[in-house]
């Protein structure tokens, strides 16, 4: 037989081990190369840290999630398995807070739209102006790319991005994007999401929120998909031994948050620290709404709010968001409660006493995004095992995107290995 020809079977039969959004891209991308899928999920719910919860009798999601207009691979595969456009809102990119401050970008070719945008922001100096925008500027000059990751502090100070360009512009955006507090958080990283986030096509910096709860958006359908593709999901179907569950299959997509994988595949945990995020749900009288989907609260624990009845149809229900670690964690979910809703009212003269509260902490909710991080690859545990995971990405911050990234890639690793 010709040398360069490979020998391998085709994969016939694979479990995906866990239903979060890297798990189902992978069990989608074969099922639609005819490989028959089984999903392992230890949850009742598909979907993971993206997922719907029901919490003393409301339907919540774990997590208000954002989408950006830059998630190509995500936005693929929602349409692919059948969910329609309207499950998700998409707006042109506008940040505003509540003190005033309000940066949008005009429907320009980028970056000129994001230079405008920083030209016209209300609440920045003109001096504050220019200084973000030769940032931009420079930045581009270097493809976003650095020589030596730093922290994202370090390269807001070499570029006097300091007042309010830090506190309302870079340090939330990386607080949210990154999931890591700015002093910790790698340069490098932060600037692949200013890259593709913010200086790409105009509709990659599209804000996009979901209209739909997190299963329904996409894990869900997906396995409507692989099902009639003749695969399975089994929920409440926690794998603990691996090694027999490589046997019955001809390979193992190992689509675990890394936590878990410490406890699958130990050696490819490689010490990672994880950062929470807290969402607080406070119920106010349904006339309660805000001025757009989306509000930033600056110098306060709650970072953004949204309005769930906008977006849902859950009136005055907000959303309020506490990405990364933080003196809140200290508080218990009353107190956090009490004090999500007096920053509200604050802002928001005039706010009622919310009815109810419901919050949720993640404890960890996603790998810290330190400099230099070390990143394992999805192939290192070898014939017929290969990882998928938010978390596996080298240039991108663990997201959705990244995950579903993931799952595509190790799709294509077990279909190029075959059955071995
Ligand atoms: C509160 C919160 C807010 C977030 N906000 C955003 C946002 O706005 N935008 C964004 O892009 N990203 C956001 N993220 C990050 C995003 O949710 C994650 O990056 C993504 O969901 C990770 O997907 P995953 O498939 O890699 O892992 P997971 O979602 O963790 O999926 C892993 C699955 O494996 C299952 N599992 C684990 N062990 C086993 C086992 N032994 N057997 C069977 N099943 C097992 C788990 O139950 C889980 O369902 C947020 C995350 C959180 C928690």
């Amino acid at each position: 037989m010709d040398a360069g020809l490979s020998r391998t079977m085709p994969a016939r039969h694979v479990a995906v081990v866990g239903a979060g959004y890297a798990g189902m891209a992978a069990a989608v991308a074969l099922a639609d190369a005819g490989v028959r899928v089984s999903i392992h999920e230890a949850a009742s719910v598909p979907g993971g840290r993206a997922r719907r919860v029901e919490l003393r009798g409301v339907v919540l999601d774990n997590g208000q999630h954002v989408l950006l207009g830059a998630y190509r691979v995500l936005l693929g595969l929602i349409a692919k398995v059948g969910v329609p456009s309207q499950a998700l809102q998409r707006v042109p990119l506008e940040l505003r807070y509540a003190d005033g401050f309000r940066l949008r970008a005009p429907p320009l070719p980028a970056p000129l739209g994001l230079l405008a945008g920083l030209l016209g922001a209300r609440g920045l100096s003109w001096g504050e102006r220019l200084q973000a925008t030769r940032f931009m500027l420079a930045m581009k000059r270097q493809k976003f790319r650095l020589a030596r990751d730093m922290s994202v502090d370090a390269l807001l100070a070499a570029y006097r991005q300091d007042g309010r360009l830090a506190s309302h512009l870079w340090v939330p955006l990386c607080v949210s994007a990154l999931n890591t507090p700015s002093a910790l958080a790698s340069a490098r990283i932060f600037l692949a999401v200013l890259r593709d986030g913010l200086a790409g096509t105009r509709a990659d910096s599209d804000l996009m929120f979901p209209r739909v709860d997190l299963s329904a958006l996409f894990p869900e359908p997906a396995a409507d998909y692989v099902r009639a593709r003749g695969g399975e999901l089994h929920l409440d179907s926690r794998v603990q031994d691996l090694a027999a569950l490589r046997n019955r299959h001809d390979a193992v997509i190992v689509a675990t948050a890394p936590q878990h994988v410490k406890t699958l595949l130990p050696e490819y945990e490689p010490g990672y620290a994880y950062q929470p995020i807290v969402t607080c749900y406070l119920q106010y009288a349904t006339k309660v709404a805000l001025p757009l989907p989306m509000l930033g609260i600056a110098g306060a624990t709650v970072q953004w709010v949204f309005d769930r009845g906008a977006l849902l149809g859950a009136h005055g229900q907000l959303a309020c968001v506490i990405s990364a670690e933080g003196r809140h964690q200290a508080l218990d979910h009353e107190s956090l409660a009490a004090a999500c809703h007096l920053e509200l009212a604050r802002a928001l003269p005039g706010l009622p006493a919310p009815l109810w509260n419901r919050v949720i902490a993640e404890k960890r909710a996603t790998i810290r995004v330190d400099p230099d991080l070390p990143r394992v690859d999805e192939s290192a545990p070898g014939p017929g095992i290969v990882l998928a995971g938010d978390y596996l990405d080298p240039d991108y911050p663990p997201t959705l995107e990244a995950a579903v990234r993931s799952g595509l890639r190790a799709a294509g690793l077990v279909l190029a290995r075959g059955a071995r």
